[in-house]
This record gives C-alpha cells, structure tokens and sequence, in this order.
C-alpha cells in the first residue's frame, strides 16, 4: 500500500480540470453574456477551467476570455485535416476559431452518432498532432454496469482508443470517466462508485503504458456533477477534474463547482 502522503502529493502533481459541456446550447449573444458574468468571479480560481461551447461561438467566447486563463473549447472533431465530410470540422479549423482543447468520444457522440473507439482513437491521434489538447470520454451503460462489465468495458475503450500513442503523448491525455446512465440524468455516481473507476483506469495505464504515464495523466469524473456534489468527488485522490454538462449553463452553479474547496463561502470569495 502506498503511503497516503505519497497519494495527496502525487495528486498534486496533476492540475485540477473543470470543464463545461455545453452540448447544443447557447447562441453567440447568450455565450457572450454568460462569459461576461461568470470570467469576473473566476479570476483567482486556481484551477484550469474550461467551456466546450457550439462551434459557431468558439471564435466570440475565445475573444471574450483573451487576457483570462478559462480555455474554450470544441465538444467534437473529425479525424481528417481537410476533405469531403459535409458537416464535420477539422482541428485546424478549431485551433484558428480559438479553441484549447476537444472533448472526444463523448456518450452522445458513442452512442446517438455511432462513433466507435477506432474512429475515437484516430481523432485522439490527430488532435495530438495538430497539437489540441484532447479529453478523452469513456464509460459503461447501465445494462453493462449491471451486468458486471464496467471494467471490462473501460480497459476496452482505454486500449482501443489509445492505441499507437506515444507514453510523452498519453502523458498529456485529459481522460473523463463518464458513466453513460450518470450523464443528464441527475443521477451522479456515488463518490466511491465513481474513485473505484478512476483507480481502476490509473490502474490499466499503469499496466500498459507505466507509473510514470499512469501518475500524469489527468483523469476527470462527469455525469450530473452540481454545486452541490462537486467537493465530495474532486476531493477524491485519483479524481483529478469534473467534466460538466447541465450544471455549467449557469454563470452562478459552474462558478460554484470552480469554487468548490470553499463553496460555503462562495459569496465573499468570488
Ligand atoms: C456531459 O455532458 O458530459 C455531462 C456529464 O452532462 P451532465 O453533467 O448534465 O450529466
């Protein structure tokens, strides 16, 4: 058993990632008007925030922040630079709109639009080449969490949609344990329910790509993380980040979930 100490300290190591998903909402001027309220009360927040907003409000929202440290993001990509894909967006395209980062392989993208981990890993792949920081979206289904098959389905979609990226490369990975029956529901993983999964995903990047790769990587918890459950989850070792979808439409509930180690004092420390 490794020493508690040593499991504090080398949590610190890896930079606390809050994240926002805003899905298909928010039009230019509602982006625009959020950022203007929510940027002013994140100013001394210490750690990397970020809003993976519609594409056509990446360019307004990176404008909006200039001068700040909150990261905007896309919330897909294709695998391709360029091409006859009507409807698809390429990571050059995102990097010159503005963004930071692209969330990949999220349960909607699996599972509404049929994406698959090879099709993820190739855009893994391309995201890391044209030097976007990508977060990486696994996570099991009901039916498979009640049929025992959690692990067995995360080890799956970390090898495949890892596979043929470099250790100096996963070291940078964001990854977001995100149980698909926690997304949008209300329904959150419990904080032990959610740290097990973490430990175990640590666990099978040790096994295959190191301890070294496995202490760097960043892996954060998403499904129906709120104010109100957002300090009992980040305060978890091996729980590095939050990725938020309904909770970060509001300028006030994400700026809380920012400020969650002091949330009881949210209205003097903003
Ligand atoms: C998400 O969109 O990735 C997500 C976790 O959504 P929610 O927080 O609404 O469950």
């Amino acid at each position: 058993m490794l020493p508690t100490d040593f499991i504090f300290w080398r949590k610190s190591m890896r930079p606390t990632v809050i994240i926002g998903n805003w899905k298909m909402y928010k039009t230019v001027e509602e982006t625009v008007k959020f950022l203007k309220e929510f940027a002013p009360t994140v100013q001394k927040a210490d750690v990397t925030i970020g809003l993976a907003v519609p594409f056509t409000a990446i360019q307004a929202a990176a404008e909006e922040v200039k001068g700040s440290s909150i990261l905007i993001g896309g919330q897909n990509m294709n695998d391709a630079n360029d091409g006859a894909f009507t409807g698809e967006i390429s990571v050059i395209m995102l990097k010159e709109a503005g963004a930071g980062f692209v969330i990949l392989g999220h349960s909607e993208r699996r599972h509404i639009f049929g994406e698959d981990d090879a099709f993820i890993n190739r855009k893994v792949k391309r995201a890391l080449e044209g030097k976007l920081q990508p977060i990486l979206c696994i996570g099991e289904t009901l039916t498979e969490r009640e049929a025992k098959q959690t692990e067995e389905v995360l080890k799956r979609q970390l090898e495949e949609s890892l596979a043929d990226i470099t250790v100096e490369q996963l070291k940078t990975l964001w990854i977001a344990y995100e149980p698909v029956w926690a997304i949008g529901t209300g329904k959150s993983a419990s904080p032990d329910q959610a740290h097990d999964a973490h430990k175990f995903c640590r666990k099978v990047i040790e096994d295959k790509w190191g301890s070294d790769t496995a202490e760097a990587v960043v892996i954060q918890y998403g499904g129906s993380v709120k104010p109100e459950n957002a300090k009992a989850l980040l305060e978890l070792t091996d729980i590095d980040g939050v990725l938020v979808g309904g909770a970060s439409l509001s300028p006030e509930s994400f700026s809380k979930i920012v400020h969650y180690q002091n949330i009881e004092n949210y209205q003097t420390i903003k």
